[in-house]
């Protein structure tokens, strides 16, 4: 696919990286592979815009895959990073800031009694894997295709996000013995879960799903699905692990659980609670936290976990994220849901706008899109048309059908009008696309 527009110090940019770190990227779906083209390198942002290298500015809809709530450069979360930065950036020692950040996250988050602070979401969830494994005395864990828990080497057995992208089965480096204990099942399919319990009983672990998945685009829980879950570990002493790395302080308040109300054993959380930074957490109920190190036998750790900077900037961005801003982030992902079914419709594109709170994707099928079976079945080739004539026009999507797109409290009218105006032609392309 030829561009009609350039992006030469990008370029130039890309092919430096591109000698000296794998695919020019330092995570793949960064890469654009799955749309062609070069990837922008940012320079700066502030509020919904970024800039890149070649002095273009973007409406940002990816948000650095969720993070990016209140925007870039928030006035507040920037001063709490300055002020944590000028005292040293990392002591070795507890420290206050990681105790407030552990409070703030107990008191949003009920089921949440007790909480280990890591630096990404990966650990969170390779670590409440191992404390379920350690608690239970079993070995066997059950995923969901298409949800994605970071790159934990057990968890590597269809998965969303990049490896979605990319359509990889599996990954090389994966032995069998790490992922032999993997059970991957269809996503909300209850029977699937009572049977393999069934099959197994006193042998799984853990349950282990996104709270509602975002990394196979968004496809949230049916009724009664988080519910039933958590019935079929509760019957069988298994734990019910909640993946919220991506919808913790995001979908609301309290994250997902803040929505269905479904108490899980144990809770991972990232992205919206590091305020860009690296910073991650488990938690859950305190007799099972209670067999963490050094309280306990199953062992964890981490040189900059409770990162003072991180947590400063964590802390900062979540004392703003109260009522009135999940409200503004809910009404802007609401508006721009319904500009882009319009603009689809209008050109008799077929899709799917599929939301879960102020998440969401679009799917090019009718639908309906429950698992990662009926998300696989869209004609991804119009993605990226689509793509390409929104990056043209200055509005930055993730690279990816396959991802979610995220706002922030930033986005203001002259962001969603600037969409607004590039709809139309990419809606177009997308029609007029091939396969
Ligand atoms: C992003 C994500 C992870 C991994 O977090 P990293 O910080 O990238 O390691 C895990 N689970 C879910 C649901 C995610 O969206």
């Amino acid at each position: 696919m030829a561009y009609s527009y350039e992006a030469p110090v990008s370029q130039t940019l890309f092919d430096r990286a591109s000698l000296v770190t794998p695919g020019g990227v330092n995570s793949p779906v960064r890469a654009f592979q799955a749309v062609g083209g070069t990837p922008r390198f940012m320079v700066s942002g502030t509020g919904p815009y970024l800039t890149d290298a070649d002095g273009r500015e973007y409406v940002d809809l990816v948000c650095s895959w969720g993070p990016m709530i209140l925007g870039h450069a928030h006035p507040d979360v920037t001063a709490a990073v300055q002020a944590a930065v000028a005292r040293g950036t990392s002591f070795g020692t507890p420290g206050e800031g990681e105790v407030a950040l552990g409070e703030e996250i107990v008191a949003r988050i009920e089921p949440v009694e007790q909480v280990r602070l890591v630096s990404s979401g990966t650990e969170a969830t390779m670590s409440a894997i191992r404390l379920a494994r350690g608690f239970t005395g079993r070995a066997k864990v059950v995923k969901f295709a298409g949800c994605y828990h970071g790159h934990v080497d057990a968890l590597l057995a269809a998965a969303g996000s990049g490896v979605a992208t990319f359509g990889l089965p599996d990954t090389p480096g994966v032995t069998g013995a790490q992922a032999g204990d993997t059970i991957v099942l269809p996503y909300n399919d209850l029977e699937a879960v009572r049977a393999a319990f069934a099959a197994q009983p006193g042998e799984i672990a853990c349950v282990i799903t996104e709270a509602s998945p975002g990394n196979m685009g968004v496809v949230p829980p049916l009724d009664g699905f988080n519910a039933g879950l958590k019935e079929i570990c509760a019957a069988d002493g298994a734990l019910y692990i909640s993946d919220e790395v991506m919808t913790g302080f995001r979908t609301s308040k309290a994250g997902w659980y803040g929505i269905d109300g479904v108490r899980p054993d144990l809770m991972t959380f990232g992205k919206v609670m590091g305020g860009g930074f690296p910073a991650a957490a488990f938690g859950g109920r305190a007799d099972v936290m209670a067999h963490l190190a050094p309280a306990g036998p199953v062992y964890q750790a981490g040189t900059l976990s409770g990162n003072p900077v991180a947590t400063a900037a964590g802390l900062a961005q979540l004392r703003l994220l109260d009522d009135a801003a999940y409200a503004k982030v809910d009404a802007v992902s609401a508006e721009l849901r319904s500009l882009v079914g319009d603009a689809f419709t209008k050109e008799g594109v077929a899709h799917t706008v599929s939301a879960a709170s102020n998440m969401f994707s679009v799917f090019f099928t009718d639908g309906p899109v429950r698992n990662y079976e009926d998300a696989k079945k869209q004609e991804a080739f119009r993605f990226t048309a689509f793509f390409h004539s929104m990056l043209e026009q200055g509005v930055y999507l993730p690279p990816s059908a396959f991802e979610s797109w995220f706002v922030s409290t930033a986005h203001d009218e002259r962001a969603l009008e600037r969409i607004a105006a590039a709809l139309p032609a990419a809606a177009r392309a997308a029609s007029e696309a091939t396969a």
